[in-house]
């Protein structure tokens, strides 16, 4: 059975690890399919995709949308998607430069707070001058001493309620799912599991979301707890939706779980990778990999 891992970043967007060195661990971590989903952003997969013919791995070109729905902050991945595709470059342009802008008013919420010189600090941590994330600002939050690691500053800033929250508008679910269809790749619903949204929220969602044109949703997941693989694979085959997983990786040291880790998808689904065409199976390569 080939091993799947069809969501991860890069420096492209707000990962630590180059394109190359990305696709360079899932090879050496026994993944033979490995889709990279930069947010908002699909520079990065030219590169991924000369390091995975290096490697002897199969690379689906990928991104995952910020989209606005309801109020929340929804994502969006594309998989297969034609990265040269004129109205998606477009979607994607327009998402990134939104970023930029949401970044001054994040460091002015911040300066409320008596946190000053956020922007330039965060700009230090940007890996593409075409993108600027809140983990950007995360990072320089952890280096400024106001928390000890990324993952705990998203529980005492830049999250609704919290010092540098701002709320933003992202694409909407409509434009996001369109984009990635007429790019000839197929929308997949990000870590529904994350949302808190509750019973109907949830059916709302996918209910829009496929009548959208979306095709599969996340069922596995680092932000899924195991009971919600299950009530998310139940959910699936209700709306007729194919599922799919990836392991979100950011890079060493920031991330819940590592490339190709996580466990096999739940029997009784279909997965979105069912229609795709064979995949090579990885070189062998000596040694382990460390997590240096
Ligand atoms: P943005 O798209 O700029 O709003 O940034 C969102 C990114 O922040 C996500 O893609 C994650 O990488 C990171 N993030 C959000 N929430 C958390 C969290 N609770 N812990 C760690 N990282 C988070
Ligand atoms: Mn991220
Ligand atoms: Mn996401
Ligand atoms: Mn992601």
């Amino acid at each position: 059975m080939p091993r799947y891992d069809l969501h991860c970043h890069s420096t492209h967007s707000d990962g630590l690890l180059s394109p190359t060195a990305v696709v360079d661990r899932a090879a050496a971590r026994g993944v033979h399919v490995l889709a990279l989903t930069d947010h908002d952003e699909v520079s990065g997969l030219a590169e991924a995709r000369a390091a995975a013919d290096e490697a002897g791995i199969t690379l689906i070109a990928g991104t995952e949308l910020s989209v606005s729905w309801e109020g929340l902050t929804v994502h969006v991945v594309g998989l297969g998607i034609d990265p040269a595709n004129p109205a998606l470059a477009a979607g994607l342009h327009a998402i990134r430069a939104g970023r930029t802008l949401r970044a001054r008013r994040i460091a002015d919420a911040l300066a409320e707070a008596g946190i000053r010189g956020a922007y330039e600090g965060a700009l230090k941590f940007v890996t593409s001058e075409r993108l600027v994330s809140r983990t950007h600002f995360a990072r320089f939050l952890v280096e400024a001493g106001h928390a000890r690691e990324v993952k705990d500053v998203f529980n005492r800033f830049l999250v609704r309620g919290k010092p540098g929250y701002v709320a933003h508008a992202w694409a909407s679910l409509r434009d996001a799912v369109g984009w990635i269809d007429g790019a000839g790749g197929q929308a997949v619903l990000a870590h529904p599991g994350r949302y808190k949204l509750g019973r109907s929220g949830v059916r709302r969602l996918l209910a829009e979301f496929r009548d959208a044109g979306g095709q599969a949703i996340e069922v596995l997941s680092p932000s899924h707890t195991p009971a919600q693989v299950t009530e998310l694979a139940a959910h699936a085959r209700v709306f007729g939706l194919l599922a799919s997983g990836g392991s979100d990786y950011h890079g060493p040291g920031e991330s819940w779980m590592d490339l190709g880790g996580l466990p096999p998808m739940p029997a009784g689904v279909t997965p979105v990778w069912q229609d795709w065409k064979a995949v090579r199976p990885p070189l062998a390569r000596p040694g382990t990999f460390s997590d240096a």
